[in-house]
């Protein structure tokens, strides 16, 4: 019964996603189409009909190429790797971009491994979804810090920006399929971090304060965390105590 109840849910949140997914979609389309019918009928369009034709299917573009992250599972490959490698590398890719905007990053990683048991390409989609929204939110610049701190049992990635923060009454709708304040964005980055976290058997938190920047917080399970060894201590544990 409740795996019925639960998989009902999972439909209604997909039905939920892919009539969004629609809705978003033909806003473009009927864009697209309104101006070929007046190029067929006229022959009026100018530069600048078809500049917006463009974005607007660029926009089309970047909506479904956001959605095949989420729908990919045969790339899907679990190994253990040390978070700090990923974020060095998403550092890399986004260094000249956010460099453009003034922007600096700063990271303070533990000298220990910080291994998870993760999909690589998937962790690195998260990251760089996060990263993106700290370099948006700073367009005069700044820093972006990341911070590693690791427990026994969970490695903790904190990603800080100085943004302009986000409004309390806005926390709760962040995850939100098509969520957004931005004239360009989709709204799809936190929810499918979110979604990637939650397969991760991870947790995702953003903190933020309005004129002072943001935080998210990502919680792992370290890599080893079931290992024999720590069920030996475990059994230790539970031996001392009687
Ligand atoms: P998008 O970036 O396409 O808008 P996201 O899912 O990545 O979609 O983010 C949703 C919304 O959350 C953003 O439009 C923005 O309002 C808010 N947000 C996310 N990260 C930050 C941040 N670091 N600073 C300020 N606002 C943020
Ligand atoms: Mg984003």
């Amino acid at each position: 019964m409740e795996e019925l109840l639960r998989r009902s849910e999972k439909l209604t949140t997909v039905g939920q996603l892919a009539a969004g997914v629609a809705h978003e979609i033909r806003n473009p389309l009927t864009t697209l189409k309104g101006f070929l019918q007046l190029q067929q009928e006229k022959q009026i369009l100018v530069p600048l009909h078809i500049e917006l034709m463009l974005s607007e299917l660029e926009r089309i573009n970047l909506i479904v190429s956001e959605f095949l992250i989420l729908a990919k599972p045969q790339a899907v490959h679990f190994q253990e790797k040390d978070v700090r490698d990923i974020l060095g590398d998403v550092v890399s890719l986004l260094d000249s971009q956010a460099h453009l905007f003034g922007i600096q990053f700063s990271a303070t990683f533990s000298e220990y491994p910080s291994t998870v048991h993760c999909e690589v390409n998937q962790l690195k989609q998260v990251f760089i979804n996060i990263v993106k929204n700290a370099i948006e939110a700073m367009p005069d610049g700044g820093v972006i810090s990341m911070e590693l701190r690791n427990t026994l049992d969970s490695v903790f990635i904190l990603i800080s920006d100085q943004g302009e923060g986000i409004p309390k009454d806005m926390l709760p709708k962040l995850g939100e399929p098509f969520f957004t304040n931005k004239e360009s964005g989709t709204g799809l980055g936190l929810m499918i971090s979110q979604r990637i976290i939650q397969a991760h058997k991870g947790h995702l938190e953003i903190q933020s304060e309005v004129g002072q920047g943001t935080t998210v917080m990502i919680k792992l399970p370290a890599a080893g965390t079931d290992t024999p060894w720590l069920n030996i201590k475990d059994e230790r544990s539970e031996g001392q105590r009687e």
